[in-house]
């Protein structure tokens, strides 16, 4: 099949992507896509029944993000935490039990759960996204770049790459990018690769008549967080956290016991009414985690400079939450970098 020929490309379709091509599409663009290896949109962003298993909050220091929520007309509310809370220092021990301080900095979450940001954006961006194309290899050609996937290549004259760097390191570049690229990319931990899920959905937030507030934290349990996740309208009701990363060694349904008898001793009985019960392994995600990565010293600091240049010859830059030197590895970082490569990329070509 002939090359597809196209003036800019980005490859993902997660929060940073999206707002790379919108920031295109704003600026009058019209000539660009984006390769996307999953059958979704929302890379890291994925609600599923109202209950967000990849990102979820936010604060009033992300700004990014914020002006595109209040731009996509998408609404903003606070996390619930009024109410008893738990920590639990030991599962053997009494918990200590605290207030959430009603002064501290509101964390927010987005009316629709955080897939509303991505799908919001995917509406904007019709007929511009092509989902199920893995890209393996990338190539310099002459003035232009090539993008190769299993069945289909595609020849841009801008790339930008907003696979996690560690992810990204794995995919084959002609020529090589220099070394120290490389080994910045494969130090640079993708976050919350190895974290675990739970979304237990209710009928009813018994925790709240309870007095409770849903929050539980504390290392030692087979649960290290658990949040209220209700929904906006207040028609869907769960409890969401992550899960101890010990309870990965177990099968599916001893994780749940295990869970479940564990939350009982704090929620009591009505525990075990739950209505659905699921857990997403961000590790055994193969377009997050690389997972045929050597064990490696990783350094937990983002946005390295090397991550801010382009490479063949003004045709090729990074993107992604990772390379941000603003919130690195959150979603304000993913929406900051995708925003400004775009820009840089207008600007350059001007
Ligand atoms: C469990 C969890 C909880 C989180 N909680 C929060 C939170 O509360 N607040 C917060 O701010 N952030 C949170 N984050 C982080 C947040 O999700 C990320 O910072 C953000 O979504 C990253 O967006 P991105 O576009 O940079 O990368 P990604 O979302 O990883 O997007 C990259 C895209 O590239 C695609 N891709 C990969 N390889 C290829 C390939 N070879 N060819 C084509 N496409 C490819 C992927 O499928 C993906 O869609 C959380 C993440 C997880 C997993």
């Amino acid at each position: 099949m002939a090359d597809i020929q196209t003036k800019y490309l980005i490859i993902g379709a997660g929060l940073s992507g999206l707002s790379s091509a919108y920031q295109f599409k704003m600026a009058g663009e019209t000539d660009f896509c984006i390769l996307e290896s999953r059958d979704r949109i929302g890379g890291r962003i994925q609600t599923k029944d109202a209950i967000d298993f990849g990102a979820t909050w936010f604060n009033d220091g992300h700004s990014s993000l914020l002006h595109l929520i209040d731009h996509l007309k998408l609404e903003k509310y606070r996390q619930f935490n009024l109410g008893k809370s738990y920590f639990v220092y030991s599962p053997k021990a009494a918990p200590q039990v605290f207030e959430a301080d009603q002064n501290d900095a509101p964390n927010y979450r987005v009316k629709g759960g955080t897939i509303s940001i991505t799908e919001r954006l995917a509406q904007e961006l019709e007929g511009k996204i092509r989902l199920n194309m893995l890209v393996e290899t990338i190539e310099e050609h002459g003035k232009k770049i090539r993008v190769q996937t299993k069945e289909i290549s595609y020849i841009a004259d801008k790339l930008i790459v907003t696979v996690p760097p560690q992810l990204a390191s794995c995919l084959t570049y002609q020529p090589a990018l220099p070394e120290e690229l490389i080994e910045a990319m494969q130090k640079t931990n993708t976050w919350m690769r190895n974290a675990m899920k739970v979304g237990i959905r209710f009928k009813t937030p018994f925790w709240r008549k309870n007095g409770q507030s849903g929050i539980l934290v504390g290392q030692a349990g087979p649960v290290i967080e658990l949040y209220d996740h209700t929904n906006y309208e207040e028609d869907s009701f769960a409890l969401m956290g992550f899960v101890n990363e010990s309870l990965r060694e177990l099968g599916k349904e001893e994780r749940k016991d295990t869970i479940l008898t564990y939350l009982k001793k704090y929620f009591g009985k009505e525990i075990e009414e739950y209505l659905s019960f699921e857990i997403i392994d961000w590790s055994t995600d193969q377009f997050t985690a690389c997972l045929n990565l050597k064990p490696l010293y990783m350094s937990s600091a983002y946005g390295n400079s090397l991550f801010q240049q382009f490479y063949m010859d003004g045709k090729l830059i990074f993107s992604g939450s990772e390379t941000s030197n603003n919130h690195g590895a959150y979603l304000e970082g993913a929406v900051y970098s995708g925003l400004s490569v775009a820009q840089k990329i207008i600007n350059s070509s001007t």
